[in-house]
């Protein structure tokens, strides 16, 4: 029942709260949550929130809330004004089942008391250590998410971080008393203490302070807050801040305001703002229900907070599209762990859900200001991040792409931002109709201009139209960075592959590596030229196959080709197959 607890303004909009909760409230209105109290408790509650509101001192009371099957539950809540209750109204509503939690009430108000503290941004990871059992659990609250940093005995993870070395030098004896203090039951611990809290690598200063609870006459338990000690003026813009219902991270709203905030009072340190967006997450509400999309979205921002942990902020931009703001990172390096961690994972953690193979990943666009040689606004920023996320769903997703000088090329950056390969909607039909009206004007004459237009237009390294020359198939226009004599479509007839075509005479390969196992001579040959996806179209004359057009990716490591692609190139395919035989048939 711990995490049971919301955050609610005096219009009574609930701001943000637990997951327990929304998940014993339903939805996300004050209403719903009146709707789960015992009709004579209703006039109560809200008569103590109005004295609480008016009055800004904490309330306890003991009411009656109706579980999901119906039964009424006693329980005791918390009403705390929150710490800038002075300007903004906002209290914390705890909920503690009576019958669970009635022996260690007063635990259960300390706990209360720390939950409020980590509201405050500075103070937000709290420990809460239990003598009885040498119990320490340490956890952080982002944006109101509890999230697990220790769980265990204390004796363990203090020999963890002294055998290895996590704190700094200089804390060790530092560390070894906050240690002893805890286990001897010390009244107020007060440690100033560089370590290495997360487990990543990377030693901070932090103040630790904490107070023993004493019921009756038994320790109950010691517990506290450790607070990162040079935060700089973070709590100033954290103010006033919302929170998206859903997943507890930033809303909109409050991202974009700590993103202009940071972008426009930029000094030495740098501002990186970054897109990240779920692949394929339809599928997640199409094969397993909107409750277990949902989950997955939940989820997936905790697994973007827990890696972000301090560097920056994170908003949900809606749908599965969040942002995340670093401000507390600097060399490139650095940028690219904090992604790669998020990348890898989600990849881990949605590979499987439940019992289905599900292959969600994320895709995520990042721009460091550094790299941006003017106009650093959040607007420009914005555009920018938003055409790396896009280009990194087009190179097969799964993926981060930062903003540098290769990312500016192939956007072609201009006034515009974006224009060319990486179009949000591509024209395909008006696009096609401009290259159809050519091949018919000018013959085989435009198929080399062609094939360079499409190579440039979707970003295929290489195009090869091989057509028949007695028995074999061989190279007869080339688009593309190939050596003399090394082109061949020998695999094409390798193993099964020549059968597996559709009915258009279309082949879609997304990641040769997927035919590691399954064609393996097919593979070899491929990769003999450095194919690592491709798109064939095979050039017939009724059931005579006069050449083969091949899409080649050799950059990239796979390529997730869009359905608008492959549709084009096949229509492609098709005329400059009929413009060619047309060719061959005027010279006979
Ligand atoms: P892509 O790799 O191109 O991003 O494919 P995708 O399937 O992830 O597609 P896209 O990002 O465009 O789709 C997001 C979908 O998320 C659209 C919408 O139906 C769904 N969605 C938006 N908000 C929510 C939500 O709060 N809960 C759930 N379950 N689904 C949501
Ligand atoms: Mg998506």
């Amino acid at each position: 029942m711990f995490n049971n607890y919301a955050v609610i303004d005096e219009k009574l909009k609930i701001l943000s709260g637990s997951m327990e909760f929304f998940k014993f409230v339903g939805t996300l209105t004050f209403d719903s949550l009146l709707s789960k109290i015992n009709d004579n408790d209703i006039q109560f509650f809200k008569d103590t929130i109005t004295d609480l509101i008016n009055d800004g001192t904490k309330k306890e009371i003991s009411i009656e809330l109706i579980d999901d099957d119906g039964t009424n539950r006693p329980c005791y809540i918390i009403l705390s004004p929150l710490n800038d209750f002075g300007e903004r109204k906002t209290f914390l509503l705890n909920v503690y089942d009576i019958k669970q939690t009635v022996e260690d009430v007063s635990v259960l108000k300390r706990r209360t008391e720390l939950l409020q503290m980590t509201v405050d941004p500075d103070k937000n990871i709290v420990f809460e250590y239990t003598p009885t059992n040498d119990h320490m659990y340490i956890y952080r609250c982002s944006s109101l998410n509890a999230y697990t940093i220790y769980d265990g005995s204390l004796s363990d993870w203090s020999d963890f971080i002294l055998k290895n070395k996590k704190t700094a030098p200089e804390s060790e004896t530092a560390f070894h008393m906050f240690i002893s203090d805890l286990k001897r039951n010390a009244g107020v611990i007060n440690s100033e203490i560089s370590l290495d809290l997360f487990n990543d690598g990377s030693v901070k200063p932090y103040i630790i302070e904490g107070f023993r609870i004493v019921d009756n006459t038994s320790v109950q338990m010691t517990g506290g807050t450790i607070s990162y000690k040079d935060i700089t003026n973070r709590a100033d813009i954290l103010t006033d801040f919302t929170y998206d219902y859903m997943t507890g991270v930033l809303d909109k709203r409050s991202i974009v305001k700590y993103a202009k905030d940071r972008i426009e009072t930029r000094t030495n340190q740098s501002v990186i703002l970054a897109i990240l967006d779920l692949d394929f997450f339809k599928d997640v509400n199409d094969v397993l229900g909107h409750s277990t999309g949902d989950s997955v979205i939940i989820e997936f921002s905790k697994i973007i907070s827990s890696c972000i942990k301090d560097a920056g902020a994170v908003g949900r931009f809606g749908g599965d599209e969040f942002m995340v703001i670093l401000d507390n990172v600097s060399d490139v390096a650095q940028i690219k762990e904090y992604f790669k961690a998020i990348r890898i994972t989600t990849e881990r953690a949605f590979k499987k859900i439940g019992t289905k193979t599900m292959n969600v990943t994320t895709s995520i666009g990042v721009v460091p200001a550094d790299n941006l040689e003017d106009d650093i606004s959040y607007g420009h920023m914005f555009q920018i991040a938003d055409a790396c996320l896009y280009m990194a769903k087009e190179y097969g997703r799964n993926r981060y792409i930062i903003y540098d000088d290769r990312s500016k090329k192939l956007l072609r950056i201009d006034g515009n931002v974006t224009h060319g390969k990486f179009e949000k909607n591509p024209q395909s039909s008006k696009y096609v109709m401009s290259l159809t009206q050519r091949l018919f004007d000018e013959g085989v004459n435009a198929i080399e201009p062609t094939i360079h237009d499409i190579s440039e237009k979707y970003g295929i390294d290489n195009i090869v139209i091989y057509l028949k020359d007695g028995e074999e198939y061989k190279p007869q226009y080339i688009y593309g960075n190939v050596e003399d004599g090394k082109k061949n479509i020998d695999y094409i007839f390798a193993d099964d592959y020549f059968n597996k075509f559709d009915e258009n005479g279309c082949m879609v390969v997304f990641g040769t590596a997927s035919l590691e196992m399954r064609m393996p001579n097919v593979y070899r040959l491929m990769r003999e030229q450095s194919i690592n996806a491709c798109i064939h179209y095979l050039m017939k004359k009724g059931d005579e196959l006069i050449g083969v057009i091949s899409y080649e990716i050799c950059l990239d490591p796979s390529r997730y080709w869009q359905d608008y692609e492959i549709f084009t190139l096949v229509i492609l395919s098709q005329i400059m197959s009929l413009v060619i035989q047309n060719d061959q048939k005027s010279r006979v």
